[in-house]
């Protein structure tokens, strides 16, 4: 059965308590993935590294940071894609080897994996995982050491430090341009951090800085001038969302771009463009995974909820006397859908703080269930009422259709349910691993058939142009909606 997947990276450079700042970071990334947590941090002489399944404050306790010091640090949740729920799947992945060690998060799903991991155990490389993350570092160690007959010894304790994170980029180059897929990635050295995000830019991946004075206009022109101007700042962070660099208290620089490699050490941050494709971010990323306090792509994820919101009440509207949204992803467009609208918006629903996303209840009749944890209904703001109820997707159906008995018992009159994503409809094979298609209630069901199946008085979803009218630009994967994959 399809696991649901996402993963949160974060890579610090040039803080002195780079693993604390990765703590506070992974911490507000947890929404991305509660199975595992990890931090690896470089001393500058050696990287030690501490993963464990769990969420990232279950995993790290006080006397973990005395262990875990130094400057430079990357770190990682992770949900699982392909390869198993273990320890051993957990992540940075670390490989140590004469030359030094190097350690790599990751965000996304290869599509060639497999044949990878076959080519590169053929010539010798062992794995301790079935990731296909470990895939990626084991690809860059090989290309490592296959450069060491170009670019200087391959016994790096004879050549000299900038040869050797020469050698080592170029590694990093050559591997991400034969791995296919959606990846982003934050990888370091004892000596370097580097941001690669995919050619399509499916996974977000953005770049702010550490401890620096406001920063001001002209923020991204400065720090991609940093080697041009000779000027540097102090610390650097790179991470999969912008909340992450709001929770250090950095400040946003930009977004990696598709198809780029970001590199930071001693002299600065340096830019390559190893890939010119088109843009297509997830577009999931704005319907579900993402915080609404995060900006991604330059598009304001709550901004573009209330968007959403507003499509479907134009696309769809019902008479009824309150509008609300299931928290918390569906928040965003209720809001929105009722100031289009007119209906008054209420809470309706509150969620449980203290539970983690649905799908980590293992069988169908456990995740059934979960959802009576999960959700509840708040009597008086709905009985009598006719009730429209936003969400902002529909997967299996399993939330919809437990959700409108909830609205039911608590006396609402009326249950008008509307959806700000399209039906679902295509498993996704980039990272986030949906149920496979029969078990997609959109595949398998037509319109009419899923609101008899859900229970309620009526049901609409957005269209997709509608939601691209929402998001402003058509820069975006949409492959669970439509079937066709940028990769
Ligand atoms: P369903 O219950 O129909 O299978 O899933 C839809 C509900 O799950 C919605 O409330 C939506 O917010 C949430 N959801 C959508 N995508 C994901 C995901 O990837 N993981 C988890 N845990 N929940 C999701
Ligand atoms: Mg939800």
């Amino acid at each position: 059965m399809g696991i649901y997947d996402e993963c949160g990276v974060v890579g610090i450079y040039g803080a002195q308590n780079a693993a604390a700042l990765s703590y506070f970071a992974l911490t507000s990334l947890q929404h991305r993935g509660q199975e595992s947590a990890g931090i690896a941090v470089s001393d500058g002489t050696k990287i030690v590294l501490h993963k464990d399944m769990g969420l990232v404050s279950d995993v790290f306790e006080i006397g973990h940071f005395e262990k875990l010091n130094g400057s430079i640090a990357v770190g990682h949740v992770r949900y699982a894609t392909a390869g198993g729920r273990t320890i051993e799947n957990a992540q940075p992945f670390m490989n140590s080897f004469k030359n030094g060690s190097i350690a790599l998060a990751h965000n996304g799903q290869l599509v060639n994996h497999t044949k990878l991991h076959e080519l590169l155990e053929d010539n010798g490389s062992t794995f301790s995982s079935t990731s296909d993350s470990e895939v990626i570092l084991k690809l860059i160690v090989r290309k490592y050491i296959e450069n060491g007959g170009k670019l200087g010894s391959p016994n790096d304790s004879n050549s000299n430090e900038a040869e050797k994170q020469k050698r080592f980029i170029e590694a990093v180059k050559e591997a991400v341009q034969e791995i296919k897929g959606s990846f982003a990635l934050t990888i370091m050295t004892e000596e370097l951090l580097i941001g690669v995000r995919d050619p399509n830019g499916i996974r977000p991946l953005c770049l702010g800085v550490l401890g620096a004075e406001p920063l001001g206009e002209g923020v991204a022109e400065k720090a991609a001038g940093v080697c041009s101007e000779g000027k540097t700042f102090p610390s650097y962070i790179i991470t999969s969302e912008s909340c992450a660099i709001d929770a250090v208290n950095g400040q946003f620089l930009r977004d990696v771009e598709p198809g780029e490699i970001v590199v930071i050490n001693k002299k600065g941050l340096q830019s390559i463009k190893y890939a010119q494709e088109k843009k297509r971010t997830c577009i999931f990323e704005y319907v579900y995974f993402a915080r609404p306090d995060s900006v991604i792509d330059g598009i304001s994820v709550q901004e573009a909820r209330y968007k959403m919101g507003e499509v479907l009440a134009q696309e769809s509207p019902v008479d009824a006397d309150i509008v609300i949204g299931v928290p918390d992803s569906g928040l965003g467009a209720a809001q929105g859908y009722a100031r289009a609208s007119g209906v008054p918006y209420g809470m309706g629903i509150i969620k449980n703080k203290y539970i983690g996303r649905t799908f980590i209840a293992p069988t169908q009749a456990e995740r059934e269930n979960m959802v009576f944890v999960k959700l509840n209904a708040i009597r008086s703001d709905l009985e009598g009422k006719r009730v429209i109820v936003i969400d902002d997707s529909i997967v299996r159906g399993t939330t919809s259709r437990r959700l409108v008995q909830i609205l039911r018992r608590a006396g609402a009159k009326e249950v008008h349910f509307r959806v700000s994503s399209p039906p679902v409809k295509f498993p996704c094979y980039l990272g986030i691993d949906t149920p496979s298609k029969n078990e997609l209630i959109s595949s398998t069901h037509e319109l009419e058939a899923i609101r008899q199946e859900i229970g309620a008085d009526s049901l609409a979803f957005i269209s997709l142009d509608g939601m691209l009218k929402a998001l402003g630009e058509d820069a975006f994967c949409k492959g669970c909606f439509c079937g066709l994959y940028p990769v």
